[in-house]
């Protein structure tokens, strides 16, 4: 299972090993593969398995726009898989960590889409079973803080979550690949619908976008850049703005909306840096709908304008508190 992901070149070889199989006279060359025989080849496949449920898709990474591969099962999109691997606690917490991503830090003000590794370690505990309110028909508790860590490294293991060095958690090219249709189900729903407690009836029956397209490659964007209008929902990867805005001469512009491209407005964890730069950050997390309570919300805010220093702070405040409810 170590392979989730193949890229080109793990598939060149694979191919050529194939072809040349037959010991026949010719023996095909690695340059001999080409993109429309590897094409082809995918066709071919999809074909044969798609009566059980499989499909092998492919996406550029959103970074480097290298081509991967992957064997995507169709009929159980919505983390099910992980279900086969993981206890219903450590799924509850990658949704809650999904939530934090799509959600809290996926506001009109800074699209993150990503969560720091302080902040996901803190999404151990489920906050309905701590409350007690609406119990659900599986009464977890949630992870503990060790067990939060060990859960995140197993997903940056299978290759759901990737951690970038300044330690901010993001879903892989592949978790997006197949997460797609359980992310727009999940969070671009109307204002009325999405669990917000705090007066989001302000846009009734608007759906709000939070996962949103490249207008140039039409795959999900969840790092690039964006429109500096907030209300504007043009967003394209790093390389699909260079393709597009190449053939513009003059000023660029926002083609929805018209203002201009600053190529500066960053969409995910870079937002976060941009964010803490203007100030701009609190007053608009309100608008996210996310049901954190107050005292945390305060911590976050203070964790997010002050250096690692005082996270190191508020992580001890955090551990004497935990110390408390456990009694
Ligand atoms: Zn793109
Ligand atoms: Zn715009």
């Amino acid at each position: 299972m170590s392979h989730r992901v193949l890229t080109l070149n793990d598939i060149k070889p694979i191919l050529l090993a194939i072809l040349n199989a037959d010991g026949g006279e010719h023996e095909a060359a690695l340059e001999d593969i080409t993109d429309r025989i590897i094409a082809s080849y995918v066709t071919t496949a999809n074909t044969a398995i798609h009566d059980y449920d499989l499909e092998i898709r492919s996406t550029l990474d959103q970074r480097d726009r290298t081509r991967i591969y992957a064997l995507v099962n169709t009929a159980s999109d919505e983390l099910t898989q992980l279900a086969t691997t993981h206890s219903a606690d450590e799924i509850a917490f990658f949704k809650r960590v999904l939530d934090y991503m799509f959600d809290t830090n996926n506001t009109p003000a800074a699209e993150i889409m990503a969560v720091s590794d302080f902040d996901a370690l803190r999404l151990n505990k489920n906050p309905h079973a701590a409350e007690g309110t609406q119990s659900q028909s599986q009464a977890q508790s949630g992870l503990t803080k060790i067990q939060a860590e060990e859960a995140l490294a197993g997903f940056v293991e299978e290759g759901w979550l990737e951690r970038s060095e300044a330690g901010w958690f993001s879903l892989t090219s592949r978790a997006l690949m197949e997460l797609a249709s359980y992310l727009t189900q999940t969070y671009n729903v109307a204002a009325d619908e999405s669990d917000s407690d705090e007066g989001g009836g302000t846009r009734s029956g608007a759906v709000v976008e939070r996962i949103k397209q490249c207008y140039g490659c039409k795959e999900i964007i969840t790092v690039g850049l964006r429109c500096q209008t907030r209300a504007c929902n043009f967003r394209l990867h790093d390389s699909c703005a260079n393709q597009y805005y190449r053939a513009q001469r003059g000023e660029k512009e926002c083609p929805t909306c018209g203002a201009a491209w600053t190529g500066r407005d960053l969409v995910g964890e870079g937002a976060a840096a941009r964010r803490r730069q203007s100030g701009a950050g609190p007053a608009n997390r309100r608008q996210s709908g996310a049901s954190s309570r107050g005292a945390r919300r305060s911590t976050l805010t203070q964790v997010r304008l002050a250096p690692r220093r005082v996270q190191e702070d508020v992580q001890e405040e955090e551990d004497m508190d935990a110390e408390g409810e456990s009694e």
